[in-house]
């Protein structure tokens, strides 16, 4: 058997009958007429077919049918990773990229490249003085909790500036990590799944190690597939993996609902709000459903209106873009309701959408009505909110632009706001980051730098 997702592969040889069900509406399936369930024992136990198995794995395009549809039990959330890892560990080359993009790109995805781009990109998008207001947070010392930002986030500075505000307004006695902005530091989840399992081993193993100089095991994430990550698939990967990940929805509903002080807090907003909640598939998958909604039912005057598809029949965006990548392209930009989310949100009688995966938040934003919408004058049938945001509005935090400004606003004032400002650092961290595979500069926090001087005075 290869490294790692031991568990797994032991569940599925002792337990699965090989019925096939699953696969009963894979894509993959009925693109290469492969019939994979009957292989995974063998190939798990001694990695016979291998050919076979990398052809499958390269037709699918991560609908995530199969996840939840074993009439025997089994949940195959881990299916991919595992098979994409053990084919990355037979193949040193293999990358996976979905079905409809051309292989070859899967092995620039999968490079550590990547997240030297992202990396710039995290330290070109978030100001150097805001950077400093928290390094209180950063230094290591016993805390209560760790509040693991994970990279995403930092692309949507808005969004990472409110959640650490809230944060503290709550009074919550929390270290803070930053994804890939000053270190190596991440979930690993997106190396593991387009199956770079050495990278993403590492960069895993330095979160756990950072998070340990806080003294807690209690680590709140915000990102859904950093959430989804690290329940998931960490601890198939570190054997002593032992961290509590919690939702920072989740964990900030618990709190309020244990403390009528701090819920006093929420002030009502001068409109009566009904909420409709986009569940993220990686969150869901993760076992968190109901957190978000413990959350929005003890905000003011507000309200939730279920979606047709919530929970674990989301509506993936992404899953959405790859369905009409192929066939149909420009409705993506044209159509009304290329991606259905909006449409079930109005349906619902909802007047604010809410995205629970920053990813998902993006690509509405971008795609989720059409071109016009986005870039044009024309308003959203529906605003599109991050929960974070939401929270911010009934805690008293100050507004700010985020991503539906920039992309209505290709030049603004002040310049940071504008779209271009973004394309500008976009391209610069592509450039010195995935092309020149540079880091970027690393700042020395002022308690790191403190006890440099001591260090010298003292030889
Ligand atoms: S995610 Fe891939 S393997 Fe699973 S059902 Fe969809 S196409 Fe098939
Ligand atoms: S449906 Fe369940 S038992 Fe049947 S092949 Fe799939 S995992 Fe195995
Ligand atoms: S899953 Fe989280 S930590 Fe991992 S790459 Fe995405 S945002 Fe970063």
């Amino acid at each position: 058997m290869l490294d790692g997702f031991y568990r797994f592969k032991e569940e599925i040889i002792e337990k699965c009958v090989e019925c096939g069900f699953c696969f009963e509406k894979c894509y993959a399936y009925k693109k290469t007429n492969y019939p994979i369930w009957l292989h995974l024992k063998d190939f798990f136990k001694d990695q016979k077919d291998a050919k076979n198995i990398k052809r499958f794995i390269n037709s699918c395009i991560y609908c995530k049918y199969h996840e939840y549809s074993c009439p025997n039990g089994l949940i195959l959330t881990e299916l991919l990773p595992t098979l994409r890892n053990d084919l990355s560990q037979i193949y040193p080359g293999f990358g996976w990229a979905p079905g409809i993009v051309p292989s070859f790109l899967g092995g620039i995805m999968k490079s550590r490249r990547l997240y030297s781009w992202w990396r710039y990109m995290n330290n070109l998008l978030i100001s150097e003085e805001y950077r400093e207001k928290w390094d209180h947070r950063r230094e290591p010392k016993k805390r209560e909790v760790v509040f693991f930002s994970g990279c995403g986030i930092q692309l949507l500075p808005d969004i990472y500036y409110t959640m650490l505000e809230i944060l503290e307004k709550l009074d919550i006695d929390f270290g803070l990590i930053d994804g890939h902005y000053n270190k190596a530091i991440c979930c690993g989840t997106v190396m593991f799944l387009l199956g770079n399992y050495k990278y993403g081993k590492k960069v895993l193993t330095n979160l756990v190690k950072e998070i340990k100089k806080f003294g807690t095991k209690k680590v709140i994430i915000h990102c859904s597939t950093c959430n989804w990550g690290l329940t998931q698939i960490a601890p198939n990967i570190l054997k002593d993996f032992d961290l509590e990940i919690i939702h920072a929805s989740t964990y900030i509903a618990d709190l309020l609902e244990k403390n009528p002080k701090l819920k006093k807090m929420l002030k009502p907003l001068n409109e009566k709000r009904v909420y409709a909640i986009h569940d993220s598939c990686h969150l869901v998958r993760g076992g968190d459903t109901e957190g978000a909604r413990k959350l929005f039912n003890q905000l003011p005057e507000a309200s939730i209106s279920e979606m047709k598809h919530n929970k674990l029949n989301a509506i993936c965006d992404v899953y959405c873009i790859l369905r009409a990548l192929p066939h149909r392209p420009l409705d993506l930009m044209f159509k009304k309701d290329n991606i259905p989310i909006s449409k079930e949100a109005l349906d619902g009688n909802a007047n604010v959408l809410t995205s629970l995966c920053l990813g998902c938040h993006a690509i509405q934003s971008l795609l989720g009505q059409n071109i016009f919408n986005t870039f044009g004058r024309k308003k959203r049938r529906i605003p599109l909110k991050n929960w974070t945001i939401i929270l911010g509005e009934y805690l008293d935090l100050p507004k700010r632009r985020g991503i539906e400004f920039w992309l209505k606003h290709f030049i603004t004032r002040p310049f940071k706001d504008s779209l271009l400002h973004w394309i500008l650092k976009a391209i610069k961290a592509l450039l010195f980051g995935y092309l020149l595979n540079r880091i970027p500069p690393i700042r020395i926090p002022k308690y790191l730098a403190a006890n440099k001087n001591m260090v010298k005075k003292n030889g």
